[in-house]
C-alpha cells in the first residue's frame, strides 16, 4: 500500500516550482527606485519624526552660520558626544570668526587637542583669515565662493548652505549613505569613491526643498538614532514602511561595502630626554599629519633593533644630540585612521651637542609640569600618563 504522506510530501515541491516567480528586476533609474510619491511620502515621514524625537545639540539652537560651519567640521569623522565639550569650549574661546581669524594656531590646537583630524583646526583657522580680509568676517552665502575656503568639501558646503541658510543642498555623509543603502538596496559599496555620485544624485532627488535645513538634518539624525550601522531600530523606524531592505528582510546585508585592507601597525620609539631639570618636546610641521602639535624625538624603530638604540638613533637624526638611552618607561599603543602605533617611551639623559632639527620646526626644553601646556599628540598624552 502506498503511504498517503509520501505521496503529499512530493505535491509542496511541484505547486512550489510552478510558483516559482522569477527575480524582480532592479530599478535602474532613480526616478524609479524612488518614485515622486514615494519621494513626497519619505520627507514627510521624516520631517514628522525629526520634530518629535531630534536632540536638543546645542548647534541647533542658533542660526548663526558661524556656529553651524564650526559644529559641521568638528563632526566630521567624530561623533556627536566626543565633539559636544570641544564644541563648548571652543566657542566660549572663539565666539565669532573674527576671534578665530585673530587666535594664535598654538591656543587652537590646544583646544583641539584629542579630538584628532589636525587639519580640519588649520583649515578653520585659514578660512576664518580669508573670511575676515575678504568677506568683511561674514560667511559667504553663495556655495561657490564658501566651496573655495580651505577644507571645505562638498559635504561641508551643502550642510551649511542648507542648514544655516536653507538653501537646496544635499547632505552626504556616512548616516545618509547608510539609510539609502538600506531604504533602496543599494548595491554600490558605500566606501568606494566612485559611487559616491550616485548616492548624491539619490539624495538630491529626495532633498525636500521646502525645506532642506530640516531634511538633511532628519535623515542624519535618523542614522544616528535608528538606522544603525548594527542591530537598526526598524520597528521605531519612520520609513520602514518604505524601506525595501526591511521587507525583504535583508537589512543586515546593507550597505554592502568593499573589504578593507588590513591596517598595519608600526614600532616607534620616543625619547623623554633630560637636561637640567626640563624635558625636550618638538614640534611637527603645520603642514601634514599632527600638523603642530608637540611630542618627543624620536621614530621609527627598525628590525631588530632594541628601545634605546632606536632611541638613540632617532633621537639623534631629529634633533643631532648624543643621548644616553635608559630603560623604556612606558609602552603605549594608539590607533590612528589607517594605521596603529606601539610607542616605547624611553628615559633619557642628554650628553653633548645642540639642537639642529631635522623634520621637526621648533622645539623648548620645558619643565615636565609645563608639558601639559603644549597641544600634545594623542600617543605622547598617553606617555604623559604613565611619567606621572
Ligand atoms: S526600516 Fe530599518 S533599515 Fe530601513 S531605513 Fe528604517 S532603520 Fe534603516
Amino acid at each position: 500500500m502506498t503511504n498517503p504522506m509520501r505521496r503529499r510530501a512530493g505535491v509542496p515541491l511541484i505547486i512550489k516550482a510552478c510558483f516559482m516567480m522569477p527575480a524582480k528586476p532592479k530599478p535602474t533609474t532613480i526616478e524609479a527606485l524612488c518614485p515622486r510619491q514615494a519621494c513626497t511620502a519619505i520627507r514627510k515621514a521624516l520631517r514628522t519624526w525629526y520634530d518629535r524625537h531630534q536632540r536638543p545639540l546645542p548647534w541647533r539652537q542658533s542660526r548663526d552660520p558661524y556656529r553651524i560651519w564650526v559644529s559641521e567640521v568638528m563632526l566630521q569623522q567624530t561623533q556627536v558626544k566626543t565633539v559636544l565639550p570641544y564644541y563648548e569650549r571652543f566657542l566660549a574661546a572663539f565666539p565669532d570668526i573674527h576671534s578665530l581669524a585673530a587666535a594664535g594656531s598654538q591656543t587652537v590646537l590646544k583646544l583641539w587637542e584629542g579630538l584628532g583630524y589636525y587639519r580640519r583646526a588649520h583649515h578653520l583657522m585659514e578660512a576664518a583669515r580669508t573670511i575676515t580680509r575678504e568677506y568683511n568676517g561674514c560667511l559667504p552665502t553663495e556655495r561657490d565662493a564658501f566651496r573655495t575656503l580651505p577644507g571645505v568639501g562638498d559635504y561641508i558646503a551643502n550642510a551649511v548652505m542648507s542648514i544655516a541658510f536653507g538653501q537646496p543642498w544635499a547632505v552626504v555623509d556616512g548616516n545618509v549613505k547608510r539609510v539609502l543603502a538600506r531604504l533602496f538596496c543599494l548595491e554600490d559599496p558605500v566606501n568606494r569613491p566612485s559611487t559616491h555620485a550616485r548616492f548624491q544624485a539619490l539624495a538630491d532627488h529626495l532633498l525636500d526643498r521646502s525645506d532642506p535645513s530640516t531634511h538633511n538634518q532628519a535623515v542624519m539624525e535618523l542614522g544616528a538614532l535608528i538606522c544603525l550601522p548594527r542591530n537598526p531600530g526598524c520597528q521605531a523606524c519612520p520609513l520602514a514602511a518604505r524601506c525595501r531592505a526591511d521587507s525583504d528582510g535583508v537589512v543586515d546585508r546593507y550597505p554592502v561595502r568593499d573589504k578593507k585592507a588590513a591596517i598595519p601597525e608600526h614600532a616607534m620609539v620616543a625619547g623623554v630626554v633630560h637636561k637640567r631639570g626640563n624635558v625636550l618636546l618638538v614640534r611637527r610641521p603645520d603642514e601634514g599629519f599632527l600638523g603642530g602639535l608637540w611630542e618627543f624625538p624620536g621614530g621609527r624603530c627598525q628590525k631588530k633593533e632594541s628601545l634605546p638604540e632606536a632611541c638613540r638613533r632617532t633621537v639623534q637624526e631629529q634633533t643631532g644630540l648624543t643621548i644616553a638611552a635608559g630603560a623604556p618607561i612606558a609602552r603605549v599603543r594608539h590607533a590612528y585612521t589607517h594605521f596603529k602605533i606601539t610607542l616605547g617611551a624611553v628615559a633619557c639623559r642628554w650628553e653633548s651637542g645642540r639642537v639642529r632639527l631635522d623634520g621637526p620646526v621648533a622645539f623648548r626644553w620645558v619643565p615636565l609640569r609645563e608639558l601639559e601646556a603644549f597641544p600634545l599628540t594623542g600617543a605622547i598624552k598617553k606617555v604623559l600618563l604613565h611619567l606621572k
